[in-house]
């Protein structure tokens, strides 16, 4: 069987986090979350935590270079799964294309970008009530959480017509229960690994 490469995509708290983990054990893939690598090794006061704190504070993008770098030893390190979905990465075209390059060099693709759609202020209560249960700092300031937004339009969006122009993206309602969301991915990562 081919090696399956899901992108799972959206907006600061539009719930990626929840159900890439729900995706990952049913279809056996490693959840990779960029966001997760670096508050861990922020909290562990590594270099590259260190390098990564302030960005993560301001809720600025880390620079490419040392992301794409985290990313390569990520996925190098995995051999023995189903394939990988990654959570909160690619967020530029830059990253993209990287992931493109290692993927092509591993001789595999992207299978899908799916994403989830959620409206700003839908966004905003969320990511505040998330604040509020796990104490991150980049979810407790509202300034904070409007610049996320901000990048994410300016950033990350265009990630989603690279991968359109190349016939991998789509989207879904990102609004509803867990299990309802879970259901409409399901229903289109079956259809791109048949
Ligand atoms: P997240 O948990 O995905 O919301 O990410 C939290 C923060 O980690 C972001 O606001 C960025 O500062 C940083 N970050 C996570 N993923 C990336 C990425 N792919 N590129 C650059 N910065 C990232």
């Amino acid at each position: 069987m081919d090696m399956i490469n899901l992108i799972l995509f959206g907006p600061p708290g539009s719930g990626k986090g929840t159900q890439a983990k729900q995706l990952a054990e049913k279809y056996h893939l490693h959840h990779i979350s960029t966001g997760d690598i670096f508050r861990k090794e922020i909290g562990e006061k590594t270099d590259l935590g260190q390098l990564a704190e302030d960005y993560l504070k301001k809720g600025e993008l880390v620079p490419d270079s040392v992301t794409v770098e985290m990313m390569k030893k990520e996925v190098n390190a995995s051999p023995d799964v189903n394939g990988f979905i990654y959570d909160g990465f690619p967020r530029t075209v830059s990253q993209a294309k990287s992931l493109d390059y290692l993927l092509d060099v591993r001789n595999e693709q992207i299978s899908a970008l799916i994403a989830l759609e959620v409206d700003e202020s839908e966004i905003i209560n969320r990511i505040l009530k998330r604040g509020a249960v796990y104490g991150r700092a980049d979810d407790s300031d509202e300034n904070v959480i409007r610049s996320r937004f901000k990048v994410y339009l300016e950033e990350t969006e265009p990630v989603f017509k690279y991968y359109e122009m190349r016939g991998k993206s789509s989207r879904i309602d990102g609004k509803g229960a867990i299990e309802e969301i879970f259901d409409r991915l399901c229903r289109v990562v079956d259809g791109v690994i048949q």
